[in-house]
């Protein structure tokens, strides 16, 4: 059986995005990792950082994931969707042809931590009617390990299956918590990409333990089983999974399509007030 190595290491810098809402990205800044095109971090106890939200904006050709450790979000689309995000829970987004929405912090203080990445869709679902899916946080199961913990928004830990499940990229993505020294397994198929974010503490990746700190996206090999120690402060870290679309990226802003004229369309369908349109 082949364990996983980590081969790179992405770097977080500091964004701003929005309405000038402060983040940290990994994914997206200089490189994706196919079906993986964008993860972003927010932490700040600071309001400043994050109460100018995300007003109105489109997207076309991807899904949007959000998860929340602390702090409240309201998410409102042309569809009609209002959601209510809140520590603990998930949102999965799939703009497909278009969606039109806003995501707006819920408080006016206090601490706001949490992430959002955006997966792709093959080229045959980008134009798919858009869906929106609220996930509360009793609805992502948790399974304790030793020395620490599984929660599983996506794909399946041992015999526990997440709330999503049977897209076309298969994801699989978890929220792991580990006490130092303990470590953890998962297997993934063959072929599918995958990496690792802690977002605090560090872990040691693979047989020959390289380390990866907290607020950097490690990407591993190809293998049968990702496997990883926490360091002497523990780790919590995301792991994310997914088979690759090996499809042409074309990204202009919120719209990620597979040419140069579907990115025109795109532009020209927004401008037109047919983005969303059925
Ligand atoms: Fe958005």
């Amino acid at each position: 059986m082949t364990i996983r190595s980590l081969i790179q290491i992405i770097p977080s810098i500091p964004v701003s995005d929005g309405a000038g809402v402060k983040l940290r990205r990994s994914l997206g800044h200089s490189q994706r990792l196919d079906p993986f095109l964008m993860l972003d971090e927010f932490a700040s106890d600071n309001p400043d950082d994050y109460i100018a939200g995300f007003p109105p904006h489109p997207h076309r050709g991807f899904e949007t994931v959000t998860y929340m450790l602390e702090g409240e979000f309201e998410h409102e689309d042309h569809l009609g969707h209002k959601g209510h995000l809140r520590g603990g829970g998930a949102q999965w987004m799939t703009a497909g042809r278009g969606i039109i929405h806003s995501e707006m912090p819920l408080q006016e203080s206090g601490r706001l931590h949490g992430f959002q990445f955006w997966i792709n869709l093959p080229a045959a679902e980008k134009m798919k009617p858009a869906s929106y899916r609220d996930i509360q946080p009793e609805d992502i199961p948790t399974v304790a390990i030793t020395g620490g913990s599984v929660k599983i928004v996506a794909g399946r830990f041992d015999d526990t299956a997440g709330p999503i499940q049977g897209l076309s990229t298969a994801p699989l993505f978890l929220d792991v918590r580990l006490a130092a020294g303990h470590g953890f397994s998962q297997a993934v198929p063959a072929g599918h990409t995958a990496f690792l974010y802690p977002y605090a503490g560090s872990l040691r990746v693979g047989d020959d333990g390289r380390e990866l700190s907290a607020r950097q996206a490690g990407v591993l090999s190809q293998g049968e089983r990702i496997a990883a120690t926490a360091g002497p402060a523990g780790a919590a870290f995301l792991l994310l999974a997914a088979r690759p679309l090996g499809e042409p990226v074309v990204q202009y802003g919120p719209f990620v399509m597979n040419t140069r004229e579907e990115i025109e369309q795109a532009l020209a369908d927004y401008r037109d007030g047919t983005l969303t349109a059925a």
